[in-house]
């Protein structure tokens, strides 16, 4: 049995890395797959934990190599997804998480189409706005930007399998929870995983 591959895609501002990272913390066997990008390493961020932080050069060469399922530009920055690794994971049945943005998700529907996808909006724009002016300390023309992005980001909901809305966190990760613990119930899954209890039920019919 292979695992399910989730893409989970949201504008910046509707709380996708906290909901995805409370997930992973509560659901057993579920992975976030770490992506490679060409952004400088913010403060706090671990190489190889929260991306694999590469040169402008070795991720051209990957991408030559055919070495990314998907990658994209995002906000000047370059990201992608390693095919290897991912493969491997789902192959030994883990289900795997990508965080990653509309464009990458298209990709990835077209290579896989099995894969399950997720779009995380915030509440109102307003509140919207307000997240994304955090601590107050940027420009007007740079909220300005960030609004437009995120309002582009959000365009692209109606291609997703799934569309959730983070106004009360736990609600919100309540319903994440629950995507994939159906998915998990689904008969082709639980064929494979109860196929011991299903023997022992039957008995000698
Ligand atoms: P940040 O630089 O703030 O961590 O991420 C910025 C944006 O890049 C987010 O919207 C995130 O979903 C997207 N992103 C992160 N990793 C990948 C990736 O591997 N592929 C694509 N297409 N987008 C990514």
């Amino acid at each position: 049995m292979t695992g399910t591959l989730y893409i989970v895609s949201a504008p910046s501002g509707a709380g996708k890395t906290s909901l995805v990272n409370a997930l992973v913390q509560r659901l057993p066997d579920v992975r976030l797959s770490v992506s490679h990008t060409t952004r400088p390493r913010r403060s706090g961020e671990q190489d190889g934990l929260h991306y694999h932080f590469v040169d402008a050069d070795t991720f051209d060469r990957m991408v030559r190599e055919h070495a990314f399922l998907e990658h994209a530009q995002v906000f000047g920055n370059r990201y992608g997804t390693a095919r290897g690794p991912l493969l491997m994971q789902l192959e030994a049945g883990q289900d795997v998480i990508l965080e990653i943005d509309w464009q990458g998700a298209q990709q990835v529907r077209d290579a896989m189409p099995e894969a399950v996808t997720i779009f995380i909006l915030p509440p109102s724009r307003d509140e919207l706005e307000r997240r994304l002016r955090g601590r107050g300390q940027d420009s007007e023309e740079v909220i300005a930007r960030r609004m437009r992005e995120a309002v582009n980001e959000i365009s692209h909901y109606a291609e997703y399998d799934y569309l959730l809305v983070n106004e009360d966190f736990e609600q919100a990760l309540d319903e994440l929870m629950a995507i994939l613990q159906t998915r998990r119930l689904r008969f082709a899954s639980q064929r494979v995983r109860l196929r011991e209890q299903l023997r022992e039920l039957l008995g000698s019919l």
